[in-house]
C-alpha cells in the first residue's frame, strides 16, 4: 500500500473515532448485546430494529481504543438497511480481511478497506473483530456478553 493511501485511510479512522456514526442508544431494541475485549479494554453495546429480516437501524455505545470505536462506527453505517444475510456475508469477509487469512479484494469491501491494516497487528484484531462479534450475537439472540478471550 502506498504512503497516500495509508495516510488516507488512517484519516478515516480518526475521523469515525472522532465522529461515531449511530452513536447513541435505541429506546426498545429488538435485538442487542454487549461485548468485551479484556485484551485492550474495549467495551460495546449494540443496539438493533430488525424487521422482516433487515437492519432497520443500529446504534452502539460504548469505549475502548480508536481502532474498536471507528470499526463499530464503520460497521453501523454499512450494515444499516441491509438483509441479515448480506450482513453475514459482509462479516465473513471483514473477518478473512482483518486475520490475513484470504486476499480479499479491497475493492469490494468499500470503506472496510480502511482496516485492512490491522492484520499486521494480532492484538489489534480483536479490536477491530469486536463490533463484528457483538452485532452477530446480537443478531442471532445469543444475549451472553461477547468476549474475545
Ligand atoms: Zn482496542
Amino acid at each position: 500500500m502506498d504512503s497516500e493511501l495509508r495516510e488516507l485511510y488512517q484519516q478515516v479512522i480518526l475521523d469515525h473515532n472522532k465522529s461515531p456514526r449511530n452513536y447513541r442508544v435505541i429506546e426498545h431494541p429488538s435485538h442487542f448485546c454487549d461485548g468485551h475485549n479484556p485484551l485492550c479494554g474495549d467495551t460495546i453495546n449494540i443496539y438493533l430494529t430488525i424487521a422482516e429480516g433487515i437492519v432497520k437501524d443500529i446504534s452502539f455505545q460504548g469505549s475502548g481504543c480508536a481502532i474498536s470505536k471507528a470499526s463499530a462506527s464503520l460497521m453501523s453505517s454499512i450494515v444499516k438497511g441491509k438483509t441479515i444475510e448480506e450482513v453475514k456475508s459482509i462479516f465473513e469477509k471483514f473477518k478473512d480481511m482483518v486475520t490475513g487469512k484470504l486476499d480479499v479484494d479491497l475493492d469490494s469491501m468499500g470503506k472496510l478497506a480502511v482496516l485492512a491494516g490491522v492484520k499486521e497487528f494480532p492484538s489489534r484484531v480483536k479490536c477491530a473483530s469486536l463490533a463484528w462479534h457483538t452485532l452477530i450475537n446480537a443478531i442471532d439472540k445469543k444475549q451472553e456478553a461477547v468476549t474475545t478471550e
